[in-house]
């Protein structure tokens, strides 16, 4: 079998922010033939599929969900290929920057310390301090909606500020390529890690969290208008908007999704009647329907 599964398994230990109930076909692809393999005998058996990387960025409902999460973490390979990264869905974005820098290429280094995959990756074109995937990808390997796989150049991704067509058209991202330049190891790697002393001293990194919560507003940064309503150190039951980093909601003390989710709702129309400006979640809410 080119994939293994738990059935009725929780997703709380597997999500970057700890809450969410149980799936009902957890489902572990070995490799990218095993991803669309996955996916295929799932739908065809009717079930309900996502695919899911590091489950940095998601948060499934208490009661779960009711179908197969396909998990990429294991689908991994890296290669440079005539001075081009190609890299598999499931490598994280750390090995992408750890990779390019051992190769003497800079231009990923913003991708260290995101803790997702590179299919989360392109899915939610993740950036940080100034540097965004869609900077760098060159092509991407996917599966379409009737798992036919297509090659799409950069062009053709539909990138914007934490989105892609992947999102849009219901693609699954099996590899994709990097392209980067020639730059000094050493320089890399100690950006890479001036960048994570910047992370580390601003981010509530002890506690569980999906990152920032909400999508940057036009001409505002999430946190400082979160900030400025009084909302920092507010609780939802376990879960806080982090005293730390306003932008962050933590999982404080063995919050439940509800706890998060309501979070989320009381921040947005707090931050709404103060402001009138309104925060569209950067996390990925899946509903109780899936
Ligand atoms: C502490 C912390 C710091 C963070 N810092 C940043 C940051 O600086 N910048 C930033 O952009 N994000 C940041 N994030 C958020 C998160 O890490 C990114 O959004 C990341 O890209 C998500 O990748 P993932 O593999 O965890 O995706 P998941 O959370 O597993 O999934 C996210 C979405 O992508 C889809 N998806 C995943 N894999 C695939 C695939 N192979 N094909 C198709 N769809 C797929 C899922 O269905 C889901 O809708 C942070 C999160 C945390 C917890």
């Amino acid at each position: 079998m080119s994939f293994t599964v738990k059935e009725n398994s929780p997703l709380a230990p597997i999500t970057g922010m700890r809450v969410g109930g149980k799936a009902k076909y957890l489902v572990f692809p070995r490799d990218t033939a095993g991803l669309a393999d996955a996916i295929r005998r799932y739908k065809e058996k009717g079930e309900k599929v996502i695919v899911v990387g590091n489950c940095s960025n998601i948060i499934f409902p208490d009661s779960g969900f009711d179908g197969a999460v396909i998990v990429t973490s294991c689908v991994k390979g890296i290669a440079l290929r005539s001075g081009v990264i190609v890299a598999a869905c499931g490598e994280t974005l750390s090995s992408l920057a750890r990779f390019a820098a051992n190769n003497s290429l800079a231009g990923l280094e913003f991708c260290y310390g995101i803790p997702g995959t590179v299919g989360g990756g392109i899915f939610m074109n993740a950036g940080a301090y100034g540097g965004e995937l869609s900077q760098r990808v060159r092509e991407c390997l996917l599966l379409d909606p009737d798992l036919e796989e297509i090659t799409l150049p950069v062009s053709e991704l539909g990138f914007g500020y934490r989105k892609s067509v992947v999102a849009e058209k219901g693609y699954t991202v099996l590899s994709a390529s990097f392209e980067c330049e020639n730059g000094e190891r050493e320089a890399i790697f100690r950006q890479m890690d001036a960048l994570m002393a910047r992370r580390k001293a601003s981010q509530p990194l002890e506690y569980p969290s999906c990152g920032s919560t909400f999508k940057r507003p036009e001409g505002h940064y999430a946190g400082a208008l979160i900030e400025q309503c009084g909302l920092k150190g507010v609780s939802v039951g376990g879960a806080e908007v982090s005293q730390k980093h306003a932008g962050f909601i933590i999982n404080k003390n063995n919050a439940t999704a509800s706890d998060v989710l309501a979070l989320i709702k009381l921040v947005s129309e707090t931050v709404y009647a103060q402001t009138g400006v309104r925060l569209e979640p950067e996390v990925r809410i899946i509903g109780a329907e899936g």
